[in-house]
């Protein structure tokens, strides 16, 4: 019996119950090759990944990908990286990437969505309305960082993942690195994997430093299906 838990008697309010995972019936790995995607550390090896949404640790506090521990995109994009990460080598060969999302299948949007317990109008800072759809659901984003090969420490980029506020933007570097918001080293961690990444054609997104598109939404739209 436990003692003494009286204040914790009720629980929270906030506790909605969640819905069942949109996956629960086919796993999510074998629908994204049945869709012809490309398991990225099958095609690159030396690659490390991370899927936050496979774990508790991110902004929904849900593990929204269940069995999901692999990184997924389409075939071009795999190869794209592939030439950013040769790139990588000749800037810096201590490093690796270190993959934090690729293909996000719009019905784990869509739920990520519905569970996110903010008021409607500011859910689209954090993730792209499922309606509009993201560019990860065409497996041609990727949410990507720096590690040291030998440890597999992630480098200081000045915030986490998914952390959201003018310090992860891009776009405001040079105010971050004037007002002290933002290191040399840590803007230093952030060229190195611009200029690794850009020069195989992906593209930054203005607002934070570890999205990168391998194409425009209107490209993505024409070239690739959605993965549901
Ligand atoms: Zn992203």
């Amino acid at each position: 019996m436990l003692a003494g838990c009286s204040v914790h008697d009720s629980e929270p309010k906030s506790a909605v119950p969640a819905p069942p995972l949109p996956h629960s019936q086919a796993p999510l790995a074998a629908r994204m090759k049945t869709a012809g995607l490309v398991n990225v550390q099958e095609h690159i090896p030396d690659i490390l990944v991370e899927l936050k949404y496979s774990t508790t640790d991110n902004f929904v506090k849900t593990d929204v990908y269940g069995d999901l521990d692999s990184a997924y995109l389409q075939p071009d994009v795999v190869n794209m990286l592939e030439k950013a990460y040769t790139h990588l080598q000749t800037l810096d060969s201590s490093l690796t990437f270190i993959v934090y999302d690729a293909t996000r299948p719009l019905s784990v949007q869509q739920y990520m969505w519905d569970i996110l317990q903010i008021p409607i109008e500011e859910k689209g800072k954090y993730l792209s309305n499922p309606d509009k759809g993201s560019i990860h659901n065409y497996g041609a984003a990727i949410d990507i960082s720096l590690a040291v090969k030998t440890t597999g420490k992630a480098l200081d980029m000045g915030t986490t993942y998914d952390f959201f506020g003018p310090e992860a933007e891009p776009i405001q570097e040079a105010i971050m690195l004037a007002n002290g918001k933002l290191t040399q080293q840590q803007h230093q961690n952030r060229l190195t994997l611009r200029k690794a990444m850009e020069s195989a054609g992906f593209r930054q997104l203005p607002t934070e430093w570890w999205h990168y598109n391998a194409c425009s939404r209107e490209e993505a739209k024409k070239r690739y299906d959605v993965v549901e």
